[in-house]
């Protein structure tokens, strides 16, 4: 089954990753522009997306399951904090929706 919503997150977070790993990161960077831990915080959160037995329709943070919780979660918050205010600038599109669902919960 095709999952609209992680689609969506991927490009979203991929952007953000990119922002952070090239102010941060050094050396080999794939074609998203992320060096492979960026790569692998990021495969990580989506795969746990994927894995959300409510399809990651709601807001994780009122999830009964946490899927989002761990090592990965600490590294893509870092990673969101770094990009969020220069992502607005860049691609306030597709950041808008996504960003401030993401961090109101963490507030
Ligand atoms: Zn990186």
């Amino acid at each position: 089954m095709k999952n609209t919503h992680v689609d969506k997150d991927r490009r979203t977070l991929e952007a953000i990753g990119h922002i952070y790993c090239a102010a941060h990161h050094e050396g080999e960077k794939d074609a998203a522009g992320l060096c492979p831990d960026c790569r692998s915080t990021i495969d990580a959160t989506l795969q746990r997306a994927t894995d959300c037995p409510f399809g990651h329709e709601h807001n994780c943070q009122d999830c009964t399951v946490h899927c989002q919780r761990g090592e990965a979660q600490e590294r893509i918050l870092e990673i969101m904090r770094y990009a969020a205010p220069r992502m607005m600038y860049k691609h306030p599109i597709m950041a808008a929706g996504y960003l401030r669902k993401k961090l109101r919960s963490k507030e």
